[in-house]
């Protein structure tokens, strides 16, 4: 029953079971079992080749393995012949089949086989045995076994690639689970942007890869080990990876690039000892290194001891490859990242600090409060450099220490007691040592700075920055914190900045506040000027100086003292006392006491010095005498300035606090120094102003002298020079004697003008306007020049005269004015050689009336032009000597015209001639 059909139905039922892992097995007992079935055999048998020892094997048999012998080796028995011939044999037909045979020993006697041969490989032999010797095997037995020979030939050949295929979808199973890992690691990696964690992610990646060491390293710049994350290794296995990754003398040769032939898959794996082992050797070496293209190395990944202790395939270490690419990446990203992130944040700080800068400018610039701007400073300072404490301290106007201005943050009680009149002395802790140098001081550590801020409890770090403009330096900023460099050369920049703003909105509200002060200071010295030059009364003007004085410097008393000669020492001249200074205990002279100027050293100190004292009880710098008389007389600090006038001295000013301690600063004392120097004017002036009086009486008695009693004993000398005179004349004179006469009249003569001038000034100047009446100028102008024609004749002079229609009216003293024109057309005669030319005009120009003489004489030199008009003073030019004269007939005419509320002038050339002019109001019509 050798049916195709069935055979072939067979065929696809095997095939279609062969998916199956155990397909072979179950194939080989369906054939055998088909074989029994078709050849109608007792039974049959699969033995397949074993090509290690060249035997044959039972594998499937239909009845059971007893049955059938176990194994055969090639050429032995039907078995082993049909193997060793390789193609179908009926026994005993072809060969017999010897009764030595373990089939025939079995109870067979006959049996028909087929090879099983696959592309020249015998795989087994198929054979069918029947027990009864009649039974042969036709030739369609043949066909039917060789048939199922090569159903089984398939089987064993399919079975054989499906467990390669299983093989092979295995190892590709494993690939993509290497393959899943590495993606996920890969994922994670772009999605997490901690580089540690990446690191970590690839470590643990690799391990599951199956290494149970791995250890990743990156290095710095410097090609050192920045960071190590490891997987499977204990912390000592873990120094030696950090002090080699890779053993050194394998690395150098990898730089130097001769390691290419150990490539593999992109990885470097040099194998230690026999290569073509499978086992895995400690020494042996898997590395990539971390780089892109051609950029140096930034690390390296070392993978050690392989879970299945199996040297790597190449595939294992294809995710090696591309882990260590990426980890490259990502280390490469990360580091950009991180410097444009640095410099992001550098830019951004850069903003923030700018932006505060700005406003500094802006608000420090709009401020004239010295608080305000010195609390955003600080403000500014301790914002931007997080310190724990801010101290602004600012320097006294007399640059003698430090006063806390704004602090913030928690500071030490010693602070406190400093202040304006107890400031921090400028040789304590860094901010004297800033106030003195002016530079920036930076303390990185306390504890190794000995000359460090006392007032900080706790501080490490500190910084101070001066406030300085123009070289002087006005204050000091210094921030402290609690911990150890806390501040850095940013910082530092920063405050130094911020404080030349700061300084300059200081020095612009300090300027300011100056000004303020000084224009108070200029209301009280007006205030006090105004008082001296009010009144000459000397006793008010110094009661009022010494008010001023203790209001100015807001203490409670002063005195001002007159210096006297004989004995040497000061009287007090005036007290003056606070009224509202109830609290306050100073012993005061009183007025005309008398204290010797050895009485008190200081007294003595300020006259010889001729400069402003500053004392005070407390100061152990002032002499131990002066405290002393400070404390008996319970004076607690006072300055003290000479009075001087033209270099002399003439007294003392004294200005007292006797209610509390205080430091008077040297602005007070110059403030002081100013009034007291308006003290020295009222006292200089009270003096002139007497020394006037006395001299003023003086003047007016030698007048009156003059007039009553020189003038007659002068017109008797006068009258009796006439007799004489007279008399010689008859009996006859030696020209000597009339040369001495001559002089003599001359001399009573000119003694005569003079007299007859000064009494003529003194009844001007003591002429009351009460007399005064309106007239005609030009009638007076007439009469006064034609008085003079005679003597202008006399020298031959041209005399023109003038003068406006009708009458020309003035208001004032006739005599006076005729006194003045008189004098300047005799003037203009005396000083005009003869037969000159002098011309007389009166003009009226609006409400004035304007009189000159101009003439040809011999004019004034223009240096001596100036002290025309001063009494006495003549200006002598050549050709004028002979010409007699007091030097009091311009001053008188200059007198006048004043007095009637005009203006005298003239203009003059030597050689050529003068004029001279005066104007004076025109009287109205009435
Ligand atoms: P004196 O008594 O000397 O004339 P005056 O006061 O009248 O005194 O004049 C002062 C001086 O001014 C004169 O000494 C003279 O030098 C000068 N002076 C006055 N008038 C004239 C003038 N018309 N021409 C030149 N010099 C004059």
């Amino acid at each position: 029953m050798s049916d195709p059909e069935h055979l072939l139905d067979l065929l696809s039922d095997i095939s279609a079971g062969t998916s199956d892992s155990d397909a072979a097995g179950e194939g080989l007992q369906q054939i055998v079992d088909e074989a029994c079935a078709l050849l109608r055999t007792a039974d049959a048998g699969v033995w397949l080749a074993d090509s290690a020892d060249q035997t044959l094997r039972l594998t499937a048999t239909h009845v059971s393995p007893t049955r059938l012998p176990e194994r055969y080796s090639h050429g032995q028995g039907p078995v082993g012949m049909i193997a060793a011939r390789r193609h179908p044999l009926v026994f005993p037909d072809n060969d017999p089949l010897l009764s030595d045979d373990p089939l025939a020993r079995r109870g067979f006697c006959s049996c028909v086989g087929t090879p099983l041969v696959w592309c020249g490989e015998l795989l087994g032999v198929l054979v069918a045995t029947r027990e009864a010797p009649q039974c042969s095997f036709s030739a369609s037995d043949v066909q039917t076994i060789d048939l199922l020979g090569r159903l089984g030939v398939a089987m064993i050949v399919s079975d054989r690639l499906s467990g390669k295929a299983r093989q092979l979808s295995h190892s590709l199973q494993a690939e993509q689970e290497r393959l899943r890992h590495v993606q996920v690691a890969i994922r994670e990696m772009q999605e997490q942007p901690d580089v540690e964690a990446n690191l970590r992610e690839v470590v643990e990646a690799l391990g599951v890869l199956g290494w149970q060491r791995v250890v990743l390293a990156l290095f710095s710049q410097e090609g050192l080990i920045e960071q190590l994350v490891t997987a499977g290794i204990s912390p000592e296995a873990e120094q030696q990876y950090r002090a080699n990754v890779v053993p050194p003398e394998v690395w150098a040769q990898y730089l130097a690039g001769r390691l290419e032939q150990y490539l593999l898959s992109g990885v470097y794996y040099v194998p230690h000892g026999d290569a073509s082992a499978r086992a895995w050797n400690p020494d042996d070496l898997v590395f990539a290194p971390l780089h892109l293209g051609q950029t140096q190395v930034t690390g390296v990944i070392r993978l050690d001891q392989p879970v299945d202790g199996l040297r790597p395939e190449s595939e294992a270490l294809r995710p090696l490859d591309i882990l260590a690419r990426q980890t490259a990446y990502v280390v490469e990203n990360a580091r950009l990242l991180e410097s444009a992130s640095k410099s992001a944040e550098a830019l951004a700080d850069q903003v923030e600090e700018l932006s505060m800068i700005h406003r500094a400018d802006r608000e420090l610039g709009a401020h004239l409060n010295v608080d305000r701007v010195m609390r955003l400073t600080m403000d500014w300072a301790v914002r931007r450099t997080g310190a724990d404490v801010g101290l602004l301290m600012l320097m006294t106007d007399d640059e003698r220490g430090l006063v806390p201005s704004v602090t913030m943050g928690l500071l030490d009680r010693s602070l406190f007691p400093y202040n304006e009149q107890n400031p921090l002395p400028m040789d304590q802790g860094i901010m004297g040592r800033v106030a003195r140098t002016g530079q920036t001081q930076l303390v990185l550590d306390a504890l190794s700075d000995q000359d460090s801020v006392p007032f900080v409890p706790d501080a490490r770090s500190y910084l101070s920055v001066p406030l300085s403009m123009r070289g002087e330096v006005l204050g000091v900023v210094t921030l402290a914190a609690t911990r150890v460099q806390a501040f850095d050369a940013q910082h530092v920049s920063f405050l130094e900045r911020l404080s030349r703003r700061a300084a300059v909105a200081l020095d612009n509200a300090r300027l300011y506040r100056q000004t303020e002060q000084m224009a108070d200071d200029m209301a009280v010295l007006y205030a006090a000027s105004r008082t001296i030059t009010s009144t000459l009364e000397r006793d008010e003007i110094l009661q009022r100086i010494a008010q001023a004085m203790t209001v100015a410097l807001e203490c409670s008393s002063a005195i001002i003292f007159g210096y006297r000669t004989e004995p040497k020492g000061f009287q007090v001249l005036t007290v003056y006392r606070l009224g509202t200074a109830q609290d306050s205990y100073e012993v005061l002279p009183s007025v005309k006491e008398f204290v010797p100027l050895a009485a008190y050293g200081a007294f003595q100190t300020a006259v010889e010095h001729q400069h402003p004292m500053v004392l005070r009880a407390a100061d152990p710098a002032v002499p131990e005498r002066d405290r002393a008389t400070l404390q008996e007389a319970h004076i607690h600090a006072a300055v003290l300035v000479p009075l001087i006038a033209q270099g002399e001295l003439i007294g003392l000013a004294a200005v007292i606090e006797g209610r509390r301690d205080r430091v008077f600063t040297s602005s007070e004392a110059f403030k002081v120094e100013t009034l007291a120097s308006q003290a020295s004017v009222a006292l200089r002036q009270s003096q002139l102003y007497s020394e006037v009086k006395e001299l003023e009486k003086l003047k007016t008695e030698m007048i009156r002298m003059a007039s009553h009693d020189l003038r007659n004993p002068l017109n008797n000398i006068m009258g009796y020079l006439d007799l004489l005179s007279a008399s010689l004349d008859q009996s006859g004179m030696t020209p000597e004697q009339e040369q001495y006469l001559g002089h003599l009249q001359r001399s009573a003569q000119l003694m005569r003008t003079l007299l007859e001038d000064l009494l003529t000034l003194e009844r001007v100047e003591s002429e009351r306007k009460t007399e005064w009446q309106p007239f005609d100028l030009g009638g007076l102008v007439v009469e006064t020049v034609e008085a003079q024609r005679s003597s202008a004749n006399l020298k031959r002079h041209t005399l023109s005269l003038g003068r406006p229609q009708g009458a020309a009216l003035v208001y004032g003293s006739e005599t006076q004015l005729r006194q003045a024109i008189a004098n300047l057309v005799s003037n203009a005669i005396k000083y005009t050689p003869d037969e000159g030319r002098i011309e007389v005009q009166l003009m009226s120009e609006g409400g004035r009336l304007r009189f000159s003489v101009s003439d040809t004489g011999y004019g004034i030199a223009p240096e001596r032009q100036g002290r025309i008009f001063e009494r006495f003073y003549r200006a002598r030019e050549p050709g004028t000597e002979q010409i007699g004269g007091t030097g009091l007939g311009l001053s008188l005419v200059k007198t006048v015209v004043e007095r009637h509320g005009g203006e005298v002038w003239f203009e003059s050339e030597p050689g050529k001639g003068s004029t001279f002019g005066f104007w004076v109001p025109a009287a109205e019509r009435g």
